[in-house]
């Protein structure tokens, strides 16, 4: 187990500097239910001095007027860098919230370092200037110009993926940041801030102030604050939408999912079965895309669940730290609690837990430990068919009829992700084109950071990664040159 050590400031202006209260927040180990350490929670006079510091940085300083080319001089260093802190970022964050480690090297540590080279990269090649002709024989340049302080706000389950898509991007545009992380995962959002210090940035253009949801609601309703970049639950992202409304602030809203994955007729039972243990359950189940409806066609349903079935079984439980691990413990009590709560709410409504249920998983005498889940004889219209559940817990759905599947998958207030399971490729893409949702895989599920993620309806609003994910800190200025 990683050791951690208590964090006392905050960092605003370029300095480390004590907050205005001693109020802090503890952050409890998920697999021991020990104390581990605590981080401030920013008071919205710490939030006061952060923005203002990120709006004189913004309105004065020199980063928003650096051409692109020597910001990203400036940047190019934080890749490096990251590189030779994956492993410590992996253990802290596999401490933190209990990630199993294998998922924490790959997803939680080696990823965002990736992500922060492919942003550079595009960043390179981005028309930050763009010059188009006029139907009048004029000419107008389009401009991308930075959006101004971002207060990025971000959740406990891929920390870093999420800091590293909202900070780096902003920072490339020319923007100035206030981050606030979840205060389940504060440390490994200080370990980023330290290492973006020393790189030359100007003082005031990265800001942290850890904290809970009420020092994220100072920080949506300062009004020096220009855009919200938000990850998070779709209950918080309404609130927060809802605070932006008046002033105009402008909002990303990278927000909850209930994907489908949708198994059609002529594909392997075994190598989707394999495919969903990953997709399904990923991250412990805690993932915004993981595939938690499983559609299976009803004169194959057998087949499906039975492979599903002996899949999930074995799906090893057990310490975060130990690599055999797949499931690890669920990041809080709060969170095993919920779990548990729609495992009773699934077996009312009348579906049935194949593989699973209420209980803790053999072994485990402390932690916040769910077993595995699968529910078959599940409608679509119960809640645990739904909500958001987060956690390792996946419902089968049968259908009769393509036609019924692909409604079935958009039968869901979220758009966020999904999958298609097949033989035939070509068959699998125009599925996918049917699906309401904002990415999408066929035979896996994966995110690309050259390519827009986000969500439809109420998965959020914008989009994440490639040059998409850099536009959403712009806004566009069309200045006209006569002939
Ligand atoms: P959460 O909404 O409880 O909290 C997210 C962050 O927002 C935290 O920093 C929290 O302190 C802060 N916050 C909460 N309420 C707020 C408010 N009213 N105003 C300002 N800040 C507020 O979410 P969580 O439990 O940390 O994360 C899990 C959720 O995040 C899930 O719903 C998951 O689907 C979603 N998520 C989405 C994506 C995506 O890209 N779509 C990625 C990861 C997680």
């Amino acid at each position: 187990m990683e050791q951690i050590e208590d964090r006392c400031e905050l960092y605003v202006d370029g300095r480390w500097v004590e907050p205005v209260s001693s109020a802090s927040l503890p952050v409890v180990d998920p697999a021991t239910e020990m104390i581990l350490a605590a981080a401030p929670d920013a008071h919205a006079a710490d939030v006061d001095a952060a923005v203002r510091a990120a709006r004189s940085a913004f309105d004065n300083g020199d980063w928003p007027r650096l051409p692109v080319s020597e910001r990203l001089e400036v940047l190019a260093p934080l890749a490096e860098r990251y590189d030779d802190v994956i492993d410590e970022f992996a253990a802290l964050i596999t401490t933190e919230m209990g990630s199993p480690i294998t998922f924490s090297q790959m997803a939680q540590a080696a990823a965002p370092a990736h992500m922060l080279r492919t942003l550079l990269g595009i960043a390179d090649e981005h028309p930050w200037e763009e010059r188009r002709p006029t139907s009048f024989g004029g000419t107008t340049v389009v401009r991308r110009l930075p959006v101004g302080v971002v207060a990025a706000i971000t959740p406990w389950n891929v920390p870093q993926v999420v800091i590293v898509a909202k900070v780096v991007p902003a920072l490339i545009a020319g923007c100035t940041v206030v981050l606030k992380p979840a205060p389940e995962t504060p440390f490994d959002a200080y370990r980023f801030v330290e290492l973006l210090e020393g790189l030359g940035l100007p003082d005031g253009v990265v800001n942290l102030v850890p904290g809970g949801p009420d020092t994220g609601r100072a920080l949506v309703s300062h009004p020096g604050v220009d855009k919200v970049a938000f990850t998070g639950s779709t209950g918080a992202g309404r609130e927060i939408a809802s605070m932006c409304a008046p002033r105009f602030v402008r909002t990303s809203l990278e927000l909850g999912g209930k994907s489908a994955a949708i198994v059609l007729d002529d594909a392997d039972p075994v190598r989707t079965a394999v495919g969903l243990r990953f997709a399904s359950f990923l991250n412990s189940g805690q993932a915004c895309a993981a595939q938690t409806r499983v559609l299976v066609p009803r004169d194959r349903r057998t087949e499906f669940i039975d492979a599903l079935a002996a899949e999930v079984e074995s799906i090893v439980v057990g310490e975060p730290s130990d690599p055999a691990t797949e499931v690890g413990p669920l990041v809080s009590l709060r969170q095993r609690d919920r779990v548990l709560s729609y495992l009773s709410i699934g077996a009312a409504e009348g579906a049935r837990a194949i593989v699973g249920g209420p209980g803790r998983p053999d072994g485990a005498e402390r932690g916040w430990y769910v077993r595995p889940t699968l529910f078959d004889s599940v409608d679509n219209g119960m809640r645990i068919a739904q909500e958001e559940i987060f956690g390792p817990v996946v419902c089968v759905i049968d259908y009769e009829t393509l036609d019924d599947a692909v409604a079935l998958a958009n039968e869901s207030v979220f758009g966020l992700a999904g999958s298609v399971w097949t033989s035939d490729r070509d068959r699998g893409l125009a599925v996918a084109g049917r699906i309401r949702t904002g990415t999408l895989g066929i035979n896996h599920y994966g995110a690309d950071f050259a390519s827009p993620f986000g969500g439809f309806k109420a998965s959020g609003l914008g989009r994440e990664y490639g040059p998409e994910g850099l536009d959403e800190f712009v806004e566009f200025q069309s200045v006209g040159l006569l002939p």
